[in-house]
């Protein structure tokens, strides 16, 4: 019965929520500008120069524009927004996540997330924000655990023209196991595009994806080639080798199934792509840039394999 309460609680929250359409607008911090889209093109290696050189710019779009996938960008809060900012008490994302918390659905995980782009951005343009509840479903029962999938819709605008769209969704879930279990590990979340990774750890083998159509290698395994466009990718298996690219010693918090401190590292391995594992067996303190790793097998159990990586001398 309190179940059922609960539910109709959520339901009648999100109706609520919907009919009050979107937010008040709010505004980005600063203006669409250069220094911000260097960053973000050098972060995501996007090297087409009309975002960044204005001669190379000027010839295609008559002057520089911002890469229109940098929309979100524009008008995130920051790292500790203000309490109260402008615009933020009617955030419907907020509204309806305060409505699952309190209900016990207090984990989230991002699952969709479309953008459409109505025209491109040029630098000093000011944009604002607005955001509805297009809906909620639920409760469905999920690999995580219990859950409601949150559906919102943002818009971007320009003065009073839209410019740009996203539709995001979110599964608000309660975890399906106490944390802090004893022995319980972290689990990664198997999709069709991660399904083959997953099944080569199983057997001792590290796969690479390989592009059906120009044959490029890539890691993370995704639906798409962001060269060619191909979807069926392949895959090739790894030689197992490769060096520390980059690496955290993890302190805190605890981990279920770890002992801290423990080093996780970002392994360029010998084929070109980079993997996330934990170095077995390493001293935090002699970690370094460019040690050289060869890939292990953690086996967790009969469903999950893990990928981890050990010194490997020279
Ligand atoms: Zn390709």
């Amino acid at each position: 019965m309190a179940d059922q309460d609960a539910t109709a609680a959520i339901r009648q929250a999100a109706e609520r929520i919907a009919a009050a359409g979107q937010s008040p607008p709010r505004a980005a911090p600063d203006p669409v500008n250069l220094p911000m889209i260097r960053h973000w093109t050098q972060a995501m290696g996007d090297t087409n120069p009309v975002y960044t050189d204005a001669a190379a710019a000027a010839s295609v779009h008559g002057h520089l524009v911002a890469p229109p996938a940098m929309v979100q960008v524009w008008t995130m809060r920051g790292l500790r927004p203000a309490p109260g900012a402008a615009g933020d008490s009617g955030d419907p994302l907020g509204l309806m996540s305060a409505v699952l918390d309190d209900a016990g659905f207090t984990s989230v995980v991002a699952t969709n997330s479309e953008q459409e782009y109505y025209r491109y951005l040029r630098p000093g343009e000011q944009l604002t924000v607005r955001t509805s509840l297009e809906g909620v479903t639920g409760p469905k029962r999920t690999a995580l655990g219990e859950g409601w999938f949150v559906t919102t819709r943002s818009t971007w605008y320009a003065g009073d023209e839209a410019v740009a769209a996203m539709r995001f969704r979110v599964l608000k879930f309660r975890p399906a196991a106490p944390k802090g279990t004893v022995g319980d590990v972290l689990r990664p979340v198997v999709t069709a595009d991660t399904a083959f990774f997953w099944d080569g750890t199983a057997r001792g083998e590290l796969r690479i994806q390989r592009c059906g159509g120009c044959g490029a290698l890539r890691h993370p395994p995704g639906p798409m080639c962001p060269d060619c466009g191909a979807d069926k990718p392949e895959y090739v298996l790894a030689a197992g080798t490769g060096e520390v690219y980059s690496y955290v010693v993890h302190h805190h918090p605890p981990v279920p199934g770890r002992q801290v401190p423990f080093v996780i590292a970002l392994v360029q391995l010998t084929e070109g792509v980079r993997m996330v594992g934990e170095l077995l067996g390493a001293d935090p303190d002699k970690v370094s840039i460019g040690l050289p790793v060869r890939a292990e097998f953690v086996r967790v159990d009969s469903g999950l394999t893990l990928p981890a990586w050990r010194e490997n001398p020279r």
